[in-house]
């Protein structure tokens, strides 16, 4: 029984035109996604072999594998779930509170997460987490799946800038394929995510 599996995308592959292709989410659901759950699932089962054998000699490569394969499977997953073909508009709820009081206002978020999205370098992530050792949302920019974005957080929004998300359609305008995700964002999933992770901070539950 492999502990990661891929999750049904909620909707039809074409569900979210115009904004993204149904090809691209078809290859990107079916072949991408799925690629790091098993990539995933194989490093867990690797590590098993090594403890059984208590040999160690690849823990390094393996235990980077399972990084990046693991954030991969959970960014993919969230990232399915912000989006629905009813999306768009603004979040309401308290995550609309926090987004004003910690970014000064829905605009002033938008822009910070649009720019920090289309300044990642080479394929990565546009992020909005909630930070539990402050107690507040923040954006960053992952690069691969991991890299350059910090521990203790929850993701609520995520916008992959891999190629394999917009080029098909997009090509190398990654800055419309950004402009045009915000017509699909799923508030309400989103404002459930910051409901959830606003429960607890690293020193306990709020
Ligand atoms: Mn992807």
């Amino acid at each position: 029984m492999a502990t990661y599996e891929l999750p049904d995308l909620p909707y039809d592959y074409d569900a979210l035109e115009p904004s993204i292709d149904a090809r691209i989410m078809e290859l990107h659901h079916d072949k991408h996604h799925q690629g790091y759950v098993d990539g995933a699932n194989a490093a867990l089962d690797k590590l098993e072999t090594m403890r059984e054998n208590d040999e160690w000699g690849d823990v390094k490569g393996v235990e980077r594998n399972l990084a990046f394969n693991l954030s991969g499977h959970v960014n993919h997953s969230v990232f399915w779930e912000n989006m629905s073909p009813d999306g768009g508009g603004e979040p309401g709820g308290e995550l609309a509170d926090a987004l004003d009081e910690h970014f000064g206002g829905f605009d002033q978020f938008k822009s910070h997460f649009s720019e920090a999205a289309k300044g990642v370098e080479g394929s990565g992530w546009g992020l909005l987490l909630y930070d539990h050792a402050a107690g507040k949302p923040i954006v960053s920019m992952a690069e691969n799946h991991q890299n350059q974005s910090p521990q203790g957080a929850t993701p609520l929004l995520v916008l992959d800038v891999w190629e394999h998300a917009y080029y098909l359609q997009y090509e190398n305008n990654r800055g419309e394929y950004v402009d045009n995700f915000w017509d699909v964002v799923n508030w309400d999933d989103v404002a459930e995510r910051y409901d959830r992770a606003s429960t607890w901070t690293l020193s306990g539950t709020e």
